[in-house]
């Protein structure tokens, strides 16, 4: 239908690109210099998954140039390292300040590689900015503990030192906040870093990387954040094998984890993995079933359900089951699905074809298995694009496929008896990522966020699943990988920690009462 095809402004691209310093063809390798864009060099296309139109080209890096990228962030580690955690911390406000700045245009950015609907552009463009506030203020927090040493005229305490390189291997959903989650932290733990950002997101990577080697060089300073791109997973494989890196941090898929994981262990290097989530909202009878549906339906539809903590299983109360059914059933069918950056557009496009064909899969075994299809479960035709509806599945128990996530808008309603039944049925997936309940009892709240309750990185009350403040740490259990990132202590995964005992006394006593010579 071409009344439908969505055009994007050629001169909205435009505007958005020069200020940016985008172009049609991008280097994507910066070191202490961004490598100059040779057009005869490998090139990858950022395609926009609104319309299926090339957005710009993108010249990959090459073996050589993250050789050169990776021992100038070496370098830079030695003066970096130096400049007190408080300085470190004034540049990171600094980069803050820029994007800022930008925020509008980093937003539209946003909408224009991966599809985020405005609100959800500019909102990942501002926990860039939280991220950058955040890290300043630990700057002046990165603290240690001191103890009592069982030794006379003894100090004990500990201190935290830098890592050193740290790779940062990045997804396509959130391009820019997982980099900056990682980045701001690292930096002012001292650490220099290079980025290997999604295949599927590499001019919003270009934007960021732009703009902070920018702040960067103002300071003298460049060098400390790199970039890499390559067309495939090649560079992260590097990346993850190089024993110049003492840490790993990379968000993606399951399978990807698992790769990354044993090759990290193998050389005894650090790893920081932020993986699939499967999560999942347990709706009780006592719930205000309006704030329930909203958080179900922020949950399961914002981003096109391409969150890692998109909300994929609900398990209602038999009680309350049909009027929950009927209202998000009802509500799902007035969401607008369209162009990401037209005003009231809810729902934009899935990343690419492969993840159309990846839920209709699942939509097509879902209901082998014996599922319902209560609305959706059809791709939809704008005229390009990779749009599909989104879908609710009603089940009686739990399917098998209901293991795996899907990263789409797909969403599982389950029944349940109890609280018990449903903790139970929500903690029975590998993954671990993040949870809910809509109750407004205090027992079935409290039973839920028990040692035998949610046994994810993250339980919410009378909240949906996605959608977390930077202050938190964020990350999950068991499948999900066990990283915990942004913020409370998560910095601590970026420095090592030394114990030091000084003793100021004349005799060398020695500890549990040894004695010797
Ligand atoms: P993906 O696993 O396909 O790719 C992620 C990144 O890993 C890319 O940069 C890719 O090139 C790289 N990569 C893949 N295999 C690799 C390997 N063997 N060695 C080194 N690098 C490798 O994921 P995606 O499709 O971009 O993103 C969606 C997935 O990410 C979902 O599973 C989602 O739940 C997850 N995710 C998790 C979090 C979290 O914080 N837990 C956040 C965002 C996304």
């Amino acid at each position: 239908m071409a009344s439908n095809v969505i055009q994007i402004q050629k001169s909205e691209l435009e505007s958005v690109f020069n200020e940016l310093g985008l172009s049609a063809v991008n280097s994507g390798t910066c070191g202490k210099e961004w490598k100059k864009a040779d057009p005869k060099a490998e090139k990858l296309t950022s395609y926009n998954p609104a319309t299926g139109e090339a957005l710009a080209d993108v010249i990959c890096s090459t073996e050589e140039d993250y050789e050169k990228v990776t021992q100038e962030a070496q370098e830079a580690f030695k003066e970096w390292r130096k400049l007190p955690a408080p300085k470190r911390g004034e540049i990171i406000r600094q980069l803050g300040e820029a994007y800022r700045e930008h925020k509008e245009a980093l937003g539209k950015l946003h909408s224009l590689e991966v599809g985020k609907i405005t609100s959800e552009g500019l909102g990942e463009v501002q926990e860039v900015i939280d991220i950058c506030d955040f890290a300043t203020g630990l700057s002046r927090q990165l603290y240690g503990l001191t103890m009592h040493s069982e030794r006379p005229e003894h100090r004990m305490y500990e201190q935290w030192h830098p890592l050193g390189v740290v790779g940062i291997i990045t997804a396509f959903n959130f391009p820019s906040a997982v980099w900056a989650w990682n980045s701001a932290i690292a930096a002012v733990c001292g650490n220099t870093m290079v980025w290997k950002p999604s295949e599927k997101a590499t001019l919003t990577a270009i934007a960021m990387q732009r703009i902070a080697h920018r702040v960067l060089e103002q300071h003298g300073m460049t060098g400390v954040m790199g970039l890499v791109i390559s067309k495939d997973k090649s560079l992260g494989e590097k990346m993850a094998a190089d024993k110049r890196m003492p840490l790993i941090s990379a968000t993606g898929s399951v399978p990807m984890g698992r790769e990354v994981g044993q090759v990290v262990a193998k050389r005894f290097g650090k790893s920081l993995l932020e993986l699939g989530g499967n999560n999942a909202i347990i709706v009780m009878d006592d719930a205000d079933l309006d704030l329930a549906i909203r958080g179900i339906a922020f949950g399961a539809v914002g981003t096109a359900g391409q969150r890692c903590t998109t909300t994929r299983r609900v398990f209602v109360h038999k009680k309350v089951q049909k009027e929950l059914v009927d209202k998000l059933v009802a509500a799902y069918k007035t969401i607008p699905i369209g162009n990401p950056m037209d005003n009231g557009t809810l729902m934009g496009p899935l990343i690419d074809e492969g993840s159309v064909q990846a839920y209709e899969k699942t939509v097509a075994e879902a209901q082998k298995q014996g599922g319902k299809l209560l609305t959706g479960g059809k791709r939809v035709d704008l005229g390009g694009g990779s749009f599909v509806e989104p879908t609710i599945i009603e089940v009686s128990k739990p399917l098998d496929i209901m293991q795996h996530e899907t990263f789409a808008p797909i969403l599982y309603i389950c029944p349940i008896d109890s609280i018990e039944q449903g903790i139970d049925f929500q903690n029975d997936v590998p993954q671990g990522l993040s949870s809910a309940v809509f109750t407004e009892g205090m027992k079935n709240a409290e039973q839920f966020l028990s040692a035998w309750g949610s046994d994810c990185g993250i339980a919410n009350v009378n909240i949906g699943t996605s959608g977390a403040e930077i202050g938190g740490a964020f990350g999950g259990e068991k499948e999900t990988g066990g990283g915990r990132e942004s913020g409370s202590d998560s910095w601590k995964a970026y420095m090592r920690r030394q114990t030091c005992t000084l003793n100021y006394g004349k005799s060398l006593p020695l500890a549990q009462g040894v004695e010797f010579l």
